[in-house]
């Protein structure tokens, strides 16, 4: 199975939530395992990122030129050196799901920036990878399964209109972003669940994403709903994590529909326990 990932992906970000040694530990664990062929990502082009966001927002993008406010909602301690990185990070999702058509399953030790809207970014997300990646490979449809705790909000107001994307996102329902626009599918889950409530959830759910008839299925394996996570309230044991990544890819597999794995978001105290979650996922993919 490809794997794709850069050593880019680990950027500076002095002080904040977001672990990026993530990637490179991920991949430190996967080196070596012999069904892991590791891919490094192309930058995705300006024209691929315009298939979804808007030439206003990319034109500041490029020119370094997003206001304060914009900024504040960003979440990121912007500077305008972190443009290529996220277009990096874009490309690794795109070719990711390419992979995924040619071989029936990849993985992107990336990605997962479900914040980010046409128009702007949020919540650590400048640029949507999984919707520029769905709008740039030869499908006719997809499905997009999201579980990070966090609601795939920018996700689902970018296809809102597109009878082609199925979205389905399960989260915590009490958490960020406070403004959840409806997807195809949303779940929205108490404060700790827990793994018998998600998963049942999810099982029932499942067949629905399938029954979309889509070409591919992207999955966005948030490590965040893990019980030790800062940012996430849906304390999910690490046995959980895994049978949630079992019953997805079961899903996919069972149906013939080839699955883009990308990482999403993790914030345990100990970085270890979030590169646990990833890499239990992308040895679930190999099984
Ligand atoms: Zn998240």
């Amino acid at each position: 199975m490809k794997v794709v990932y850069s050593p880019r992906y680990e950027i500076t970000l002095p002080g904040h939530v977001w672990p990026t040694t993530k990637y490179r530990l991920i991949a430190e664990r996967l080196r070596g395992t012999p069904a892991c062929t590791f891919v490094e990502p192309r930058e995705a082009s300006w024209d691929d990122l315009a298939r979804v966001h808007t030439p206003e927002y990319l034109r500041k993008l490029r020119d370094d030129d997003l206001t304060r406010d914009e900024i504040a909602t960003l979440e990121l301690p912007w500077a305008a050196a972190l443009a290529d990185p996220f277009r990096l990070m874009v490309g690794g999702t795109i070719d990711a799901a390419r992979a995924a058509l040619e071989d029936g399953a990849a993985a992107h030790l990336g990605g997962g920036l479900h914040h980010a809207f046409a128009n702007h970014g949020e919540g650590f997300c400048p640029l949507n990878d999984v919707a520029v990646a769905v709008r740039t490979v030869p499908i006719l449809r997809a499905a997009i399964v999201d579980l990070d705790v966090h609601h795939g909000n920018g996700t689902a107001m970018i296809f809102e209109r597109d009878d082609r994307v199925f979205t389905f996102s399960m989260h915590q329902l009490h958490n960020y972003p406070a403004f959840k626009p409806r997807g195809d599918l949303d779940i929205g889950l108490e404060d700790g669940a827990g793994d018998d409530r998600y998963l049942t959830w999810l099982a029932a759910a499942l067949p629905r994403v399938i029954a979309s008839a889509p070409d591919l299925v992207c999955y966005l394996a948030g490590a965040d709903p893990f019980e030790g996570d800062r940012l996430g309230g849906l304390r999910l044991t690490k046995p959980g994590l895994a049978e949630r990544d079992r019953l997805v890819i079961e899903a996919a597999r069972g149906a013939g529909v080839p699955v883009a794995t990308v990482l999403a978001g993790g914030y345990a105290a100990d970085v270890t326990d979030t590169v646990d979650i990833h890499e239990a996922t992308i040895r679930a993919m190999l099984a």
